[in-house]
């Protein structure tokens, strides 16, 4: 296998009007990767620049950003024939890392707009490097700049940042600082294309939680009717747990929450997120985490909280209607 370190830069619309009506909201202009081998260690490089056939001006912004005008891409080669390309050159059993979570998104839906054939009909796994960077060195949470983490570790900045070339570059380099294989257990994984079929869905069990993400459904309410991504079962033994909770909601059924005990390995939190895709197909991604007693607490609190909100916005209303009869 090799792994593709890939970054793309691309051009948006000038102003909200040709927003609205354009077929595609960025439009790749550049694709920039570094080809690693097994190791880690670089094998190859592909850089090429891309001719818009969406957008015939540079966004401001973007152009400022990336250093690039509508006339040095004039000349280039179509998407189509760069991405043909570049996706051979990547080769049957690439896996992609990426600095964030949005360039392999849209690199498919550059793919979609100009009916080539997908990366894949399932969702894609990948390393999301600002995330391992993160996990090696930070809090898990928190999402640096390229430049930030470049800093961080005192690696030379011998180009400027925001090309693909530069950035794949960059992110290739700060790979080399993250050597450790339990790091490479974070997958994270690209939902541009929804598990079609139950035999699709992601099951995955990390270090501390377990992820699951679901098929299409039609709406929230069939998916919180389906019996696996409501079953709050203790992914570290398989048993049935004890429920402390239903699922419940605090934000309008964006997310779902659910307490759970195991026996053999104490409280689960259980959290349901509900997604929509491009085809707005609605989806859930699902995690079950152990937590400690003071976590149980402290979710307990908000669950109060979000209730006496909720009710006081439900007075509030009543009496408003009150008022205007
Ligand atoms: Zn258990």
């Amino acid at each position: 296998m090799n792994y593709i370190v890939l970054d793309l830069e691309w051009n948006q619309a000038c102003d909200s009007k040709t927003k609205k009506e354009s077929p595609l909201l960025f439009e790749i202009v550049e694709i920039g990767a570094i080809k690693l081998n097994k190791n880690r260690e670089q094998t190859d490089v592909f850089h090429e620049l891309i001719k818009p056939q969406v957008y015939q001006s540079m966004n401001q912004i973007t152009g400022e950003l990336i250093h690039l005008n509508i006339e040095e891409l004039a000349d280039c080669r179509t998407f189509k024939e760069v991405a043909t390309d570049f996706l051979a050159w990547c080769g049957e059993d690439a896996v992609f890392c990426t600095w964030g979570d949005l360039d392999l998104f849209e690199l498919q839906r550059n793919l979609d707009f100009y009916k080539l054939p997908p990366l894949s009909d399932k969702p894609i796994p990948y390393y999301d490097i600002q995330k391992l960077f993160s996990i090696a060195y930070e809090d898990k949470k928190k999402r640096r700049t390229l430049a930030y983490a470049i800093d961080y570790l005192q690696i030379e900045k011998k180009i400027a940042f925001h090309r693909a070339d530069s950035d794949a570059y960059y992110t290739a380099k700060i790979m080399e600082y993250l050597k450790e294989p339990e790091l490479y257990t974070n997958l994270s994984y690209d939902i541009y294309h929804v598990p079609k079929t139950k035999e699709d869905e992601v099951k995955i069990i990390f270090n501390d939680y377990e992820k699951y993400i679901s098929r299409a459904f039609e709406d929230r309410t069939e998916i919180m009717q389906d019996k696996d991504i409501i079953s709050t079962r203790c992914y570290l033994c398989g048993k049935s747990t004890k429920k402390k909770t239903d699922w419940f909601t605090m934000n309008n059924g964006k997310h779902y929450y659910a307490i759970s005990y195991c026996e053999k390995h104490g409280y689960l939190k259980g959290k349901i997120r509900i997604r929509k895709n491009i085809e707005n197909h609605a989806y859930a991604v699902k995690t079950m985490k152990v937590i400690s007693k003071e976590e149980v607490d402290v979710l307990f609190e908000k669950k109060e909280q979000a209730k006496l909100i909720r009710k006081e916005r439900e007075k509030r209303i009543r009496e408003q209607k009150k008022k205007k009869i």
